[in-house]
């Protein structure tokens, strides 16, 4: 896939919806498929760049090709019924379309597990933007500039806020309110900047907001959440500013804190090209450390071989494998989802091929409102089978660590999907599992 001349100097470009007949005229895509895409990125967001077509996706394996389902709107991610309906609205002006387009994506659960209501931090009565504190040791903080990423994800969680959901751009302009959040709350020693993409952020800009946590005793790690090795590698490698984004993650390592980049890697394809390989030792060189992490999704990367080859990839590089999440139940879920019961299967069947280096990777994992859920196996017993499951994080932390047992269903692909506990599980855990269902 390396196409000659690949590792060169790229300038940043972004297409969107605007892009996608010139697009489609480039890379033959046909009349019909146009059509429907142009449908459906107004309910889903779109977004790619001139890395991510001509580098990642494999043009002669399109439409099947895990990058392209990734990165374009496909037929069958809405219905019939809703393309037919936003066909027609859009034929009847500005107004029908707006309405058509607000009521689909409510249909689509857009915010999913209670990221809105939920795990906002008061200060001083008042409720803060741009935080959520829901483990105790560590904070999410979403500075405003880093709320789009280099390209989307067809299957993002946070699609809504890309498609203009106004309400939920809770973002932080500056880190004021963090900064005094962390000083009355000693016990946080982690803050996890994430978006959308820090990354998508300007070295100064992301400076303004990172350096200002180096003047907290008790923040002991800074952790990046981002998507920029996989969509836009050469932000660590020549973009303008690059040395200088280096150059800062060293100052935080030299202030004796760890600096994590959370890089959110679907496809071993995200690793392959030279610019990848060449942004992972720049940052590597700094000190800081890479944690891989991404969802479990249908037609992307539901092959156990898929993450077997992506893990040790990782590990050859130096990058350690973190989470297998579960596709959580928003958007086009329906489309991309894969039952908890393949969900197991592939992660063993990855998982017991790998070196033990790489078996610092914990899967599949369900992020829900009580907390995340691992699913370490089915089990089989005489009083029939379950899926063997467990906090690995939980606003009530007496709960972690915990085994409980859940039916096993074949079907299923989220929590609120499983029938009742058996009758002996703790009370709390019942409890919070319950809850876990009735938000979705
Ligand atoms: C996943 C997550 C974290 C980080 O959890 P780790 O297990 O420490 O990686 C923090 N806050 C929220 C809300 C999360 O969903
Ligand atoms: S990179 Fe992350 S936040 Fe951005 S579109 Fe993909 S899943 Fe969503």
């Amino acid at each position: 896939m390396n196409l000659p001349g690949a590792t060169e100097t790229m300038r940043y470009r972004a297409y969107g919806p605007r892009h996608l007949s010139e697009i489609a005229s480039r890379f033959s895509l046909d009349a019909e498929f146009l059509r429907n895409a142009q449908l459906v990125c107004r309910v889903i967001p779109f977004r790619v760049n001139e890395y991510v077509l001509s580098e990642m996706i494999d043009w002669d394996a399109v439409p099947d090709d895990p990058m392209f389902q990734m990165l374009f709107p496909q037929p069958g991610m809405l219905s019939d019924a809703d393309v037919q309906r936003l066909e027609e609205a859009v034929a009847d002006g500005k107004r029908a379309e707006r309405d058509t387009v607000r009521q689909i994506q409510a249909r689509l659960n857009p915010h999913p597990s209670g990221q809105r209501e939920f795990n906002v931090p008061l200060l001083g009565g008042e409720s803060t933007s741009g935080l959520q504190h829901k483990y105790r040791e560590t904070i999410l903080y979403f500075p405003q500039q880093g709320q789009t990423c280099h390209a989307y994800c067809t299957y993002c969680f946070r699609w809504a806020q890309f498609v203009g959901d106004s309400e939920i751009r809770f973002a932080a302009v500056e880190p004021s309110q963090l900064v005094a959040y962390l000083a009355d709350h000693p016990e946080v020693e982690d803050v996890l900047v994430t978006g959308g993409d820090p990354m998508m952020m300007s070295t100064e800009r992301l400076r303004e907001h990172i350096e200002p946590l180096l003047s907290v005793p008790t923040v002991r790690c800074i952790r990046i959440g981002t998507k920029a090795l996989a969509y836009w590698p050469y932000r660590f490698v020549d973009d303008e500013d690059a040395d200088d984004l280096l150059r800062l993650f060293e100052r935080v390592i030299d202030s004796g804190r760890n600096l994590a980049v959370m890089a959110h890697v679907s496809h071993g394809r995200e690793l392959g090209t030279d610019v990848v390989r060449e942004a992972v030792s720049r940052l590597r060189a700094t000190g800081a450390l890479i944690f891989c992490q991404a969802p479990l999704v249908a037609r992307v990367n539901d092959a156990p071989s898929v993450w077997s080859d992506m893990w040790r990839a990782q590990l050859a590089m130096g990058a350690l494998p973190y989470y297998m999440f579960v596709e959580r139940d928003t958007g086009p879920h329906d489309y991309f989802k894969v039952p908890l019961s393949d969900a197991v299967a592939i992660f063993q069947t990855a998982y017991s091929s790998l070196p033990g280096l790489a078996r610092t990777v914990r899967g599949p994992v369900m992020s829900t409102t009580p907390g995340k859920i691992v699913i370490d196996g089915v089990e089989q017993s005489p009083d029939g089978r379950f899926f063997r499951m467990r906090f690995l994080q939980a606003r009530n932390a007496g709960l972690v660590g915990r085994p409980f047992r859940a039916p096993f269903s074949e079907h299923a692909s989220w929590l609120s999907e499983i029938g009742p506990l058996t009758a002996d599980t703790p009370d709390d855990i019942a409890k919070a599992v319950r809850s876990a269902g009735e938000s979705q």
